[in-house]
């Protein structure tokens, strides 16, 4: 590219204070005098808040009166406000890619000790943007429409409420849950805190509202399996694990689950925790949705021996009419398309067996807090009694808080709801049981409406609070009254003395940690996660349910440990952000992407390999590398690997970055 000559191009140099952000560590007046001076600049001006409404009036008015046809800002990161400045540009008449942002926030006041070094460093950086904003070229978006339906992954409480926001505008959802049933987490709780109101009151009729919903189209028992494409054009396979139960035949009656050869449940119910049976037909729990049997092949005699008297195959066709059974139901591959994709796929919790010091797994009595939430829940193993595996009611209970969570052998994160769900469940059991119950606990976290309140409430009904992290939970009695006893062996900080406390049933308050499978997913829709496995939102507080990957969004606890009223707020703030990417029904794509210069490239595939996005393939006919411009995203990573220097990359061409290094060098 040619570069312009200095005379041709007329540059205008912002300087922002940032408050005293900037201000205060950076001689703003001197980086002004000196942009003054530039080739190029006609005329460089300072303002407290350049990203205010008057900031951004400088800047248009000078574009329309001093004829500017080149804008450099120096202020904070572009993260932030190259949109603002851009727009700013554009609403002068000025093409939005002739500016350039100059960092001297992040990247100077905030990080250099002394003012002399900031100033000079912001000089330098200043110099920089000038000399490379000279070379740059007008550049256009391109428009894609974007497709009206939406995808959303996952359907606990997040899945679904987002699922019922979206379709409730009209839109049609498909709302893919691996387990046979929608729910969640939630759907397993008998009361939730802080107002205890009814769990399965309170989602039962959103689950209800999902089946109803003519624009919600229910994969239940479903995995993603592919995704390609890109925002407002993605195209999903999704696969339907075969339950051997024909959905539109049945109608949840029960006949084949009562009729089934085992008179008995004889196998775990996953749903119960394990705390229950079930039979190899069963439905998950009688609020299920889609309320379908399902055949688990494992314990299913007719899979494992093929000479079952098939009563179940009988009760449906002679108690309901139905033909629904169907032992040779294979797994089923659907492809949808979607213009917007939501991620809530919830958190698994931590494994208390890891931890053998409490004896998880090893004791009878020891149960995790999921575990009591099946036991107190009406529909539950128990019908919501509170008992020992011997029967017998506990008259003492010790509930440990924080385990796996706030330790750095473990994880070093709160799970931020485990010492509220802690306190719902001490009064659910002192309530039940009467039982003298013990909180033992690190810090007590209860940041929330109404949260401080119920820890009140708890201390009021008497529940006792130890501060002090569990050492041991052992059987060693020392004394007769030990005997039989789960003894907590724990330092309280408080008091200072080490104290052993005998208990009929241990309660593990378990963290929360992404789920196993957050790699698999992560790459298959092309997501970043933190280092401990939670998606990553694009910015922790302006864009928190926005993923680095256009039209994909997070909500719930598949972002970070979260409660239910947070993570019903995420899904209705990634539903608004979806129904406003569709209601536009086009959108710009970023035009500072990879090009290959055909002529150059000679189709050694390098960068098909190296490309993050998926956004190159190989195209057969010309035999040359192509670049979908709307998977790019403009990373480089393709262009510094080409053997041939066959790619460059809109705003970052090797005339622009040797122009702007050469700005940096010149002070
Ligand atoms: C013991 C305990 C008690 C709690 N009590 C309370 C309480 O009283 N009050 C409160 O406010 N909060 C409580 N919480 C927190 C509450 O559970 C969460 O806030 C809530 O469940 C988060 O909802 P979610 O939809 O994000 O995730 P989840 O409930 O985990 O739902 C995620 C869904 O996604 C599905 N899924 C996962 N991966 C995939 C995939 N790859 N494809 C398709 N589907 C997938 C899962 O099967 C699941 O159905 C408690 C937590 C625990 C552990």
């Amino acid at each position: 590219m040619k570069p312009e000559s200095h005379q041709t191009v007329k540059i205008g140099v912002y300087v922002c204070h940032c408050g005293a952000n900037i201000g205060k560590k950076v001689d703003v007046a001197a980086v002004v005098e000196y942009a003054k001076h530039l080739p190029g600049v006609v005329i460089a001006r300072d303002y407290k808040y350049m990203c205010a409404d008057p900031g951004q009036s400088l800047i248009k008015e000078d574009i329309k009166e001093l004829g500017l046809d080149r804008v450099v800002v120096a202020s904070c990161s572009p993260h932030l406000h190259e949109a603002t400045f851009r727009k700013a540009a554009a609403e002068a008449g000025q093409n939005p890619y002739l500016f350039h942002m100059a960092n001297i926030r992040e990247q100077v006041s905030w990080v250099t000790l002394e003012g002399d070094d900031a100033t000079k460093k912001a000089k330098a950086i200043v110099a920089g943007a000038v000399h490379r904003v000279r070379f740059h070229r007008a550049l256009t978006p391109k428009q894609e429409t974007v497709h009206p339906d939406v995808l959303i992954v996952g359907g606990g409480i997040a899945g679904i409420t987002a699922a019922l926001t979206i379709a409730d505008s009209g839109k049609k959802v498909y709302l893919v849950e691996r387990e046979p049933t929608i729910g969640g987490h939630m759907a397993k709780f008998d009361k939730t805190f802080p107002t205890l109101d009814c769990s399965s009151c309170i989602l039962t009729p959103k689950m209800n509202a999902v089946k109803e919903h003519p624009n919600i189209h229910l994969l239940a028992y479903s995995e993603v399996t592919q995704v390609d494409g890109y925002v407002g054009n993605f195209r999903i396979v999704i696969k339907k694990k075969p339950r051997y139960v024909i959905e539109d035949e049945c109608i949840g009656c029960y006949a084949c689950v009562e009729q089934c050869v085992f008179k008995k449940p004889k196998f775990i119910s996953e749903f119960d925790e394990g705390l229950g049976m079930r039979k190899p037909i069963y439905i998950p729990f009688p609020q299920a949705m889609p309320l379908k049997a399902i055949i688990d092949p494992e314990s299913c005699i007719e899979f494992r021996t093929h000479h079952c008297k098939k009563t179940c195959v009988t009760a449906c066709e002679e108690v309901a009419g139905r033909h629904a059974i169907d032992f040779t139901q294979q797994e089923e591959f659907v492809e949808v398309k979607a213009g917007a994709i939501i991620m809530a796929t919830g958190f698994k919790t931590f494994d208390a067996s890891q931890m053998p010091e409490y004896g998880y797994g090893r004791f009878e009595n020891v149960y995790t807090s999921l575990e009591i939430e099946r036991l107190v829940n009406a529909s539950g193993p128990t019908g919501g009694e509170i008992i020992l595996r011997n029967g017998e009611k506990p008259k003492a209970v010790g509930i440990v808080h924080c385990v796996g969570s706030r330790d750095k052998n473990y994880h070093s994160w709160c799970s931020l709801v485990c010492c509220m769900y802690s306190l719902k469940l001490a009064h659910l059991i002192k309530e039940r049981t009467g039982a003298e119950v013990y909180n033992f606990y690190i810090d007590m976290r209860t940041p929330g409406k109404g949260y401080e309140e119920f820890y009140d409430k708890l201390l009021e009904e008497g529940v006792h609070f130890i501060r002090g992290k569990v050492a041991e939970i052992t059987d060693a009695a020392l004394a007769p009254e030990e005997e039989g006893k789960l003894i907590f062996r724990v330092e309280d900080t408080l008091v200072g003395m080490v104290r052993r406390i005998p208990v009929d049933m241990a309660v593990l308050s378990v963290g929360l940690e992404p789920q196993k499978d957050h790699e698999q997913m992560r790459r298959l829709f092309n997501l970043s996660c933190s280092k401990e496995g939670w998606f990553q939102e694009r910015h922790p507080k302006l864009a928190p349910v926005s993923t680095f990957t256009d039209g994909v969004f997070i909500a719930g606890a598949c972002q970070g440990p979260k409660d239910i009223p947070d993570t019903v707020a995420q899904a209705q703030a990634a539903a608004a952000e979806v129904m406003a990417l569709i209601d536009h029904g086009v959108i710009a794509l970023e035009p500072n992407i990879a090009a290959v210069n055909e002529e150059k490239c000679s189709g050694c595939h390098v960068c098909i390999a190296m490309c993050p996005y998926s956004a190159i393939s190989y195209d057969d006919a010309k035999e040359t590398a192509h670049i979908n411009e709307a998977l790019c995203k403009g990373c480089g990573v393709c262009v510094g690997t080409c053997p041939s220097k066959a790619i460059t990359q809109q705003l970052f061409e090797d005339e622009q970055i040797f122009a702007e290094i050469e700005g940096l060098m010149a002070l």
